[in-house]
C-alpha cells in the first residue's frame, strides 16, 4: 500500500479479515494455533509453511498492527513488543554483542540512560554519550567495535534535535547502525527511514494509543536487521499482547489528527509562555527561538505536542506551578489527550547522577507539559495559577 497517503494507511493499512469479513479488526484472543495434523505442525515449526504458532510468536491482531505501523514509517518490517523499554532493549540485544560499543546523546529518556549505564554495561556493552546536537562528537566517539548511534528527536525533556540525515550519513561510512527513537513525533510528524536511518524505535504508549490506556513498543527497520530483533523478541518473551495490539491499531488510526491538534495547542501554549515572566526559557521546536528551528521543520513536519519550560526559583517554584494545577494531569506520561505536567529532575530523570542531569541540562526548574487536546485557554489559566506571585 506504499502509493497511499499517511492517513489513509494510518486506516487501511495491514487489515486483514478472518472468514466474517469485520469491517473493524478482530481482536485474535488465543495463545496458540491449531494445526490440521502432524506434517502442518511439523512444517509450520521448520519454517516451511508460514503461519501462525504460539502467539509469542505472531498473532494475527498484533501482525496487523505491525504491517500498519511498518507502512505508516516506510519500514519492510515491524516487531512489536510489551513497552517502549522492551523495544530498545530487544534492539540492542537483538544486534548487538559483548564487546560492542553504541554512542548515544546526552539528552535522553531517564530509563535509556539506565538501561545502557547499570544493565547493557553488566553483559560487555559499551556505551558513549556525547551531544546530541553535534554530529563532530559522533564521528570522533566511533571505535573499530562501535556497532549502533542511538537518538531520540526530539529528545526527551530538552527538545534537542538531532540531524538524522547528517549521522545516518557519519554513521554509514562507518559501517554502524543508526536507531531513531520516534516517539515524540511519530510517523505523521517525522519518518527517520526516509531520512536515512536504520531503524526506528516506539513508544506505542505514547501518541500511537494517544489516550493513556496501555503500554507497547515497536522496533521498525529491513527485514534482514528485524529478522534478529524478532528472534531475540520471540525467544525471551517481551512481545505485545493481542489486546494492547487491537486498541493501537485504533489509535493510530487518529493519529495524524491528533498530532496536528497536539501541534497547534503546543505552539500555542509555547508563544504564551515565553511571554510570561517567570518564565527564563522555553524549549519547543516549533518556535523560532528554538537553537535548531530550522532543522527541526526541515527534519518534522510540526513541533509535535510537548513543551518543556525552566521557571524562575528553581524546584521551588516548579513544584508550585505542578501543585497548583487542578485540571492538568501531574504524572509522568505523555502523549495522552490529558494534558499531562512533570517535573524531570525528581522523576522520569530522578534516577540518572546529578551530574548526568547537569551535562543533560536538566535543571531543577524544569517542566514538562505535553499539551493534550482539552481547550487551550483552559490550559493557560492551569498553569498560570501558579506562575503568578513570583
Ligand atoms: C516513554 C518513553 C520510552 C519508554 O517507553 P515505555 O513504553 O514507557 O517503556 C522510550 N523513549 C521515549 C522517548 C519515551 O518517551
Amino acid at each position: 500500500m506504499g502509493e497511499l497517503d499517511l492517513e489513509t494507511l494510518a486506516i487501511r493499512a495491514g487489515i486483514e479479515r478472518s472468514q466474517h469479513g469485520e469491517n473493524s479488526e478482530a481482536l485474535f484472543l488465543t495463545s496458540s494455533f491449531v494445526f490440521n495434523g502432524a506434517t502442518q505442525a511439523a512444517a509450520r515449526f521448520a519454517s516451511q509453511e508460514p503461519g501462525n504458532i504460539y502467539a509469542r510468536f505472531t498473532n494475527p491482531t498484533v501482525t496487523m498492527f505491525q504491517e500498519r505501523l511498518a507502512a505508516m514509517e516506510g519500514a519492510e518490517r515491524c516487531v512489536a513488543t510489551a513497552s517502549g523499554m522492551a523495544a530498545i532493549h530487544c534492539c540492542i540485544m537483538g544486534l548487538l554483542s559483548a564487546g560492542d560499543h553504541l554512542i548515544t546523546s546526552r539528552s535522553l529518556f531517564g530509563v535509556t540512560v539506565q538501561l545502557c549505564c547499570n544493565i547493557l554495561s553488566r553483559f560487555g556493552i559499551e556505551t558513549s554519550f556525547v551531544s546530541g546536537t553535534d554530529p563532530e562528537e559522533w564521528r570522533a566517539a566511533l571505535r573499530p567495535n562501535t556497532r549502533l548511534f542511538f537518538v531520540e528527536t526530539p529528545s526527551n525533556p530538552l527538545m534537542e534535535i538531532c540531524d538524522i540525515e547528517t549521522l545516518a550519513g557519519i554513521a554509514h561510512e562507518a559501517g554502524v547502525w543508526l536507531a531513531v527513537d520516534n516517539c515524540f513525533c511519530s510517523p505523521a510528524l517525522q519518518r527517520p527511514l526516509a531520512l536515512g536511518a536504520d531503524i526506528v524505535i516506539h513508544s506505542a504508549t505514547k501518541y500511537l494509543d494517544g489516550q493513556g490506556r496501555m503500554l507497547g513498543g515497536a522496533v521498525l527497520g529491513s527485514d534482514e536487521i528485524m529478522e534478529k530483533v524478532f528472534l531475540f523478541a520471540r525467544t525471551t518473551g517481551p512481545t505485545m499482547s493481542a489486546f494492547n495490539a487491537w486498541v493501537f491499531l485504533k489509535g493510530l488510526e487518529t493519529l495524524k489528527i491528533r498530532m496536528d491538534a497536539h501541534s497547534v495547542s503546543a505552539l500555542s501554549l509555547a508563544h504564551w509562555l515565553e511571554a510570561q515572566p517567570q518564565v527564563t526559557r522555553v524549549y519547543y521546536p516549533g518556535l523560532p527561538s528554538h537553537p535548531q528551528h530550522q532543522l527541526a521543520m526541515r527534519q518534522q513536519s510540526t513541533g509535535g505536542g510537548v513543551v518543556s519550560f525552566d521557571v524562575k526559583g528553581g524546584r521551588k517554584v516548579a513544584w508550585r506551578v505542578i501543585d497548583a494545577t487542578r485540571m492538568i494531569s501531574v504524572t509522568a506520561n505523555l502523549g495522552d489527550v490529558k494534558s499531562t505536567i512533570t517535573h524531570p529532575a525528581s522523576t522520569t530523570h530522578g534516577r540518572i547522577s546529578p551530574e548526568q542531569r547537569a551535562a543533560a541540562g536538566i535543571g531543577e526548574g524544569l517542566l514538562r507539559v505535553a499539551v493534550g487536546l482539552e481547550a487551550i485557554e483552559d490550559i493557560q489559566v492551569d498553569l498560570a495559577r501558579g506562575l503568578k506571585d513570583n
